[in-house]
């Protein structure tokens, strides 16, 4: 099947030609002509299946038709990073339609917002803050929209947006088409689509699994060993561009500096800088500026950068759905990508969840050569990730002598895991079999 199916106005279509596209990814062919005949629309996909276009598309098309000038689609997204992503693809699939997008968050000066408001614009893509602050001051006029899109909306909810969200649908017409994308569907999001959807068509790819061209693999390594297993890692893979995951912004900013300091061009992401100085971060990661991009989820969501070869999770996330979000970054569309995770002992629970999520076992990996065996530097206690439970006190010198024990007790339930529990020495504990002892850094090519 092709995007000609679709029947969709030939200057959209010629664009959509422009962007490289040639065949409908799974949401897409879901999603495109539901939404053309005017049907509310429940999707559930992640990052990198194509969804933004699976809305843009038949957004597009419809507003081809009607009056110009005034606010007739508005998105809702979670993240500023995510907005401008949208905004992007609206511009570039409407690029001949003369349709006119504008994005709407905080952060950055709102005169031009309102002046662009003012001077007309068919297409706003919005954070909700920031939305409600142009309702409240009369500088938005929405009582011609014609489209409401909830993106990422599991997201929205976990930033605590949904209050808001309530609040902007007391502002627009109620007699609207609806469609509402999330990657997840947890109960807070079924009862809102329950709410303001009007019989609508579930489309769904991939039931949270990640993209299948990406592959992934656990490195079971002590905390303190972290940067310097990573640093042995980047030094032996053929990487585009990595984009790495930490729990916090201190821990962001710290690795950034980390990697700066090794000599590679790096940047951090995280929530505490300026909305320059994230463009500029941004910027240069998608333009190759920075090979290495270091951020939290909350700063790395949305962030669509097609280069992304690897994804290194140097701090395990907290849910099976984070971490099918974060991979998500790589392996984007027809590219295939490698996804890292670091794991230490107190990661094992949250391990055996993110592999009944997948329903597999990872594979378990260390790098050859790497010494697992070093103490923990003082210094680095500061930058020791705080235990999620109260760790038994351990002496330096047992980590000497077995370190494997105190690496990795993975236990896991995966049928053939006789060796768990069981570490080589020298060697971290691995589940589901021996472990690959050779970081093989050719299975990617360039
Ligand atoms: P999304 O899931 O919307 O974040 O899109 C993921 C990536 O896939 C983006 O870089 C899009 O430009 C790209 N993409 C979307 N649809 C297609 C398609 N039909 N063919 C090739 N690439 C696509």
């Amino acid at each position: 099947m092709e995007f000609q199916a679709f029947n969709l106005h030939p200057v959209i279509a010629a664009s959509i030609k422009e962007a490289g596209y040639v065949t409908p990814t799974p949401i897409q062919k879901q999603a495109i002509p539901t939404v053309m005949l005017g049907r509310d629309v429940m999707g559930l996909a992640q990052t990198g299946t194509g969804k933004t276009a699976a809305f843009a598309l038949p957004v597009l098309n419809r507003l081809m038709e009607g009056p110009r000038g005034r606010v007739r689609a508005l998105v809702v997204a979670p993240t500023r990073e995510l907005a401008e992503q949208i905004h992007e693809s609206f511009i570039t699939l409407g690029k001949q339609t003369k349709l006119k997008s504008i994005t709407v968050y905080g952060g950055v000066n709102v005169n031009p917002q309102i002046q662009s408001l003012r001077s007309g614009v068919e297409i706003v893509v919005a954070c909700p803050g920031r939305l409600l602050d142009h309702i409240g001051q009369g500088t938005i006029d929405l009582s011609h929209l014609e489209v409401l899109v909830l993106d990422e909306a599991d997201q929205m909810f976990d930033m605590g947006f949904l209050p808001d969200i309530r609040r902007i649908l007391g502002h627009i017409p109620a007699k609207r088409q609806t469609l509402l994308f999330s990657a997840t569907m947890p109960p807070s999001i079924n009862k809102l689509a329950h709410d303001i959807l009007t019989d609508p068509v579930t489309v769904q790819v991939g039931n949270t699994a990640p993209p299948v061209t990406v592959s992934h693999a656990l490195y079971p390594v002590e905390q303190h060993l972290k940067t310097a297993l990573l640093l042995e890692l980047l030094k032996h893979t053929d990487t585009d561009s990595v984009l790495i995951f930490t729990r916090t912004k201190h821990r962001a900013k710290r690795l950034g500096e980390q990697l700066e300091k090794a000599g590679y061009k790096a940047a951090s992401l995280q929530g505490n800088l300026s909305q320059n100085r994230r463009q500029a971060a941004l910027d240069g990661f998608r333009d190759g500026t920075y090979q290495i991009l270091v951020a939290t989820d909350i700063a790395a969501r949305g962030i669509d950068v097609s280069q992304i070869s690897h994804v290194v999770n140097y701090d395990i996330p907290d849910t099976p759905e984070a971490y099918v979000h974060r991979i998500g970054r790589t392996g984007r569309a027809a590219k295939s990508g490698d996804a890292f995770t670091m794991v230490c002992s107190e990661d094992s629970l949250m391990v055996r969840t993110i592999e009944k999520k997948l329903g597999a076992p990872l594979e378990r990996r260390t790098v050859d050569g790497f010494d697992y065996t070093l103490p923990a530097p003082r210094k680095d206690a500061e930058f020791a990730r705080p235990p999620r439970e109260p760790r038994t006190s351990r002496k330096p010198a047992d980590a000497k002598k077995s370190p494997g024990a105190s690496i990795n007790p993975f236990k896991t339930d995966h049928p053939g895991n006789k060796s768990a529990g069981r570490p080589q020495q020298g060697r971290p504990a691995v589940a589901g079999g021996a472990p690959k002892t050779v970081f093989n850094s050719s299975r990617r090519g360039k």
